[in-house]
């Protein structure tokens, strides 16, 4: 970290700020030039608030070298994370698809999409039964009993099941799935994120609705913080200024995470676009961009999915994706190349 002084400041001020800096245990290089005087820190700076150092008076800019984040930084863990459930993999150059209704509604519905997206190739089963609505009158979801019921279909099929939590005392319904997702709008529930981080379980997190790259990559840095390292994150499109798509799907943070983080990286054209034909061609871009996966809303009959039913695909239709989406793998992008 670097810290531009202010010009004309007292003495008095410089060593109160050297030897706070010092106590917390920094090697410094001061550089005092004819007009401006230059501090570098030495050290790791993670812990030190960019905002509040730009605050003191006798600090006249910041610039942060390094990244905050440490445990998803690709700097100090250059291979590749590779999630593993049971041999289903995510990362590494294993492309996870991730395939199932936006909810969960009834066993017969749940089975006969899980069936379907396991014969088109999916990996892993989704499905939510915690539904985070806009509207307090939405479908909420099936709470423990769609929890039971993915259990139900991951049984019948042996696909791995992901699910969203949305409070953390809800953890002990977790205690049989596979992967556990934290939505949009919980990106920074730090509360939650902090328990996650004691769990042993792969936690799909997805990007928030107004968050940046960098916000999160710290967010899966609280995560791994506390010890769990098996973080997947997914792009699921952002809020802009453009009505004609749900969100905006922001493919170039692709690339961008992926020199970042060595962790995988999905991308969520369901959510992202919020229109069932927009989905296609932007699997087929995620592909091409290097992502590690594709989570997809699937439901055997869309007009009268509880949830969501615009943005979901017919399973015919999922087969479809997915079979051009494995045409593709062979020429996405992968950093370094
Ligand atoms: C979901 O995947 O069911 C979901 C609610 O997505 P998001 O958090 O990205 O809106
Ligand atoms: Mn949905």
């Amino acid at each position: 970290m670097i810290l531009v002084l202010n010009e004309n400041y007292e003495e008095k001020q410089f060593e109160n700020l050297v030897n706070w800096l010092k106590n917390k245990n920094f090697e410094l290089h001061v550089s005092k030039g004819q007009n401006s005087t230059i501090v570098g820190l030495i050290g790791d700076t993670s812990s030190l608030d960019t905002d509040m150092m730009e605050s003191l008076d006798i600090v006249k800019s910041v610039k942060r070298i390094g990244e905050p984040y440490k445990s998803a930084n690709r700097k100090f863990h250059p291979l590749d994370t590779v999630i593993d459930v049971d041999g289903a993999k995510i990362g590494g150059g294993n492309f996870g698809m991730i395939a199932g209704p936006c909810s969960v509604e009834s066993e017969e519905q749940l089975c006969t999409i899980a069936k379907r997206v396991k014969e088109s190739g999916a990996g892993f089963l989704r499905g939510g039964a915690f539904k985070p609505r806009t509207s307090p009158y939405a479908f909420q979801g099936l709470r423990k009993k769609g929890i039971e019921l993915l259990l139900a279909a991951k049984a019948e099929t042996g696909l791995p099941i992901v699910t969203e939590i949305m409070d953390i005392s809800h953890l002990p319904l977790f205690e049989d799935v596979d992967v556990i997702q934290v939505g949009a709008r919980n990106m920074q529930n730090f509360e939650l994120l902090k328990e996650l981080g004691h769990v042993d379980k792969p936690i799909l997190l997805k990007r928030g609705l107004a968050s940046t790259i960098d916000e999160l990559l710290m967010s899966a840095e609280y995560i791994m913080s506390g010890g769990n390292e098996k973080v997947i994150l997914c792009e699921r499109g952002i809020r802009t200024f453009e009505p004609k798509t749900r969100n905006t799907l922001d493919l170039s943070a692709i690339p961008i995470i992926k020199q970042l983080t060595h962790l995988p990286v999905i991308v969520d054209p369901s959510h992202a676009t919020g229109v069932a034909k927009l989905v296609e061609p932007m699997s087929l871009a995620a592909a091409a961009c290097g992502a590690d996966g594709l989570i997809i809303e699937v439901h055997n009959d869309p007009p009268h999915a509880l949830c969501d039913g615009q943005q979901s695909l017919t399973p015919e239709a999922y087969d479809d994706v997915a079979r051009k989406v494995r045409a593709i793998l062979p020429y996405s992008y992968k950093i370094g190349k």
